[in-house]
């Protein structure tokens, strides 16, 4: 432990916390699964059992969404809007005061570097629920003319959906659980939250934060658990209403085909294989720093990170011999060390994978610029690795690998159209970014672009206020600013004759 960066007294409180016996909130109370069960919660810098969470199942998963039932038919259903907002500030200072536990949560669960798990938290979650609270009292229907002959007062109302399952990942557990609740809580819905079996520590400490804030009980329900389990019981339930998921794409047309049954309202929010596009006259500093920043960030671990770099040949060996400088100079180490830049891959599990991509890239002719080998244990560390001379048909370019990789391409074009044909050359849809100097350049193939978000010279952030999702197959409809409220309501038409 680096004593420096972690005092004492926060390493003990976290510690202390990891040691309870971690259960289910429920209607406003913790306890056990029914069946009795734990699963593992594993430090990914050690590989070793730090915590243990309830394997909740499907009899959990009934009393949770009975109690977000009976919170939602009840006070809350009907709450003032001025209310939820109130409870929703609340919370985000709440979590502003408690962000150097909860980063630390989040290093030890996830392995992230605490400096970036505590900007998450605070930052990143306590402004989304500011700025969702102050949809609670914005969002609502329109006045419509009518044309049928007669008399009429026409107008829409924007009711919550209902009981919403929320199901999150690992790669930025906390701030995700805090996005999506504040969205469906701005509105009046309901929640049952099935954080991932990876990373359940920070969304049970947030339940505790959750009811400190005073939300009544039943708002917010949180079932730790396995995907097979818990996750498969929530989104089959008969009685939500929605489901909103955030994870991969093969899970989310399960997700998909499962909501069927009651014609549950679904979100997604998916994997992706992100262009960054590099043109000549672009300033080649920022360009080349945040493309490398884009695939390393978090340990590649990063819905929007752009996985396929595409310089123009002029430029090609500058940048990318700049991209595998910062590679090289990159601190593999565990997240609580002040040092470390990159932290190890979540799981035994997601290590074994993306170095199966590096191998297959290899085998199938991509040249290692740099790492490309593996890391011996303790931990589940992953080389940062650049791969050049791959071409569009191998796995490496084409699937999500979801670790630090980057595939460097070269490309001579001029012509935007083609430009925009190599960039959307994949079933993914999220996110691309643009390097040029070229304003009427940049726009015009940001406009080609398939992706959900397009930024221009910038890695740019993710904001609240800026709608987020994917197309193609990198999900359904969008969270984040007015359009991620709605996606947690009805619109109902009511006609008056005033005839
Ligand atoms: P995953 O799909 O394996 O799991 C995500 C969540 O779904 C977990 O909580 C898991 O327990 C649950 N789950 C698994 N199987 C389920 C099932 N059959 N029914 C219901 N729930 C189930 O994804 P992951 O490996 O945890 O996360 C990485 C993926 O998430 C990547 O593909 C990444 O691109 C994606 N992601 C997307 C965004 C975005 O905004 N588009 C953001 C972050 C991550």
């Amino acid at each position: 432990m680096n004593a420096v960066l972690i005092s004492d007294e926060l390493n003990a409180k976290a510690r202390a916390f990891t040691q309870r016996p971690r259960e289910l909130l429920i209607g406003g109370s913790w306890r056990p699964a029914h069946s009795g069960e734990t699963f593992e919660v594993i430090d990914p810098a050690n590989g070793e059992v730090f915590a243990h969470a309830a394997a909740g199942d499907a009899a959990d998963i009934d009393d949770a969404v009975k109690a977000a039932r009976g919170a939602f038919e009840g006070a809350w259903g009907m709450s003032m809007p001025g209310f939820r907002a109130r409870l929703l500030l609340k919370l985000a200072d709440l979590i502003e005061a408690n962000g150097d536990e909860l980063g630390l949560l989040e290093t030890l669960d996830n392995g992230m570097p605490w400096r970036m798990a505590r900007m998450a938290a605070t930052f990143g979650a306590a402004e989304s629920l500011r700025y969702h609270a102050g949809w609670a009292t914005k969002i609502g229907g329109e006045t419509i003319n009518l044309s049928v002959p007669g008399e009429w007062h026409a107008y829409t109302l924007r009711e919550p959906v209902g009981v919403v399952g929320q199901i999150v990942p690992w790669n930025f557990p906390f701030v995700m659980a805090v996005a999506k609740i504040a969205a469906a809580l701005t509105v009046g819905c309901t929640v049952v939250l099935k954080p991932a079996e990876q990373t359940p520590l920070s969304a049970i400490r947030l339940g505790e934060l959750i009811l400190q804030a005073g939300f009544p009980p039943g708002v917010v329900n949180i079932v730790t658990g396995l995907g097979q389990t818990a996750g498969r019981a929530l989104v089959a339930h008969p009685d939500v209403n929605k489901i909103a998921f955030t994870g991969s794409t093969p899970v989310g047309k399960e997700i998909l085909r499962a909501c069927a049954g009651n014609l549950k309202r679904v979100t997604l929010e998916l994997g992706g294989k992100s262009p960054v596009v590099i043109f000549p006259d672009a300033d080649l500093g920022p360009a080349t720093e945040v493309a490398a920043r884009g695939i390393f960030m978090n340990t590649g671990q990063v819905c929007a990170a752009g996985s396929r770099l595409f310089v123009h040949e002029k430029v090609f060996d500058q940048v990318v011999d700049g991209v595998v400088a910062k590679a090289k100079a990159l601190k593999l180490g565990a997240g609580i060390d002040a040092a470390t830049d990159l932290g190890p891959v979540v799981s035994d599990k997601q290590r074994m994978r993306v170095n199966g991509y590096i191998r297959a890239g290899i085998e199938g002719g991509a040249r290692v610029l740099t790492g490309g080998g593996e890391v011996a244990g303790p931990g589940y560390f992953v080389q940062p690795t650049v791969l050049a001379d791959t071409t569009a048909n191998m796995t490496v370019v084409r699937e999500e690998i979801f670790g630090p990789v980057l595939c460097a391409m070269k490309f001579s074009d001029t012509d935007v159209d083609a430009i925009a044909r190599m960039a959307n050359d994949t079933e993914y849809g999220l996110a691309a970014s643009i390097w040029t100097r070229d304003i009427t350049v940049a726009h015009r193939l940001a406009k080609r672009i398939k992706a959900g978000s397009v930024r221009i010279n910038t890695a740019g952030s993710v904001d609240a206020a800026m709608p987020l999702g994917g197309f193609k197959q990198s999900g359904w409809g969008r969270e984040n600013g007015r359009e991620g409220t709605e996606i947690y309501t009805e619109v109902k038409s009511v006609t008056v004759g005033l005839t």
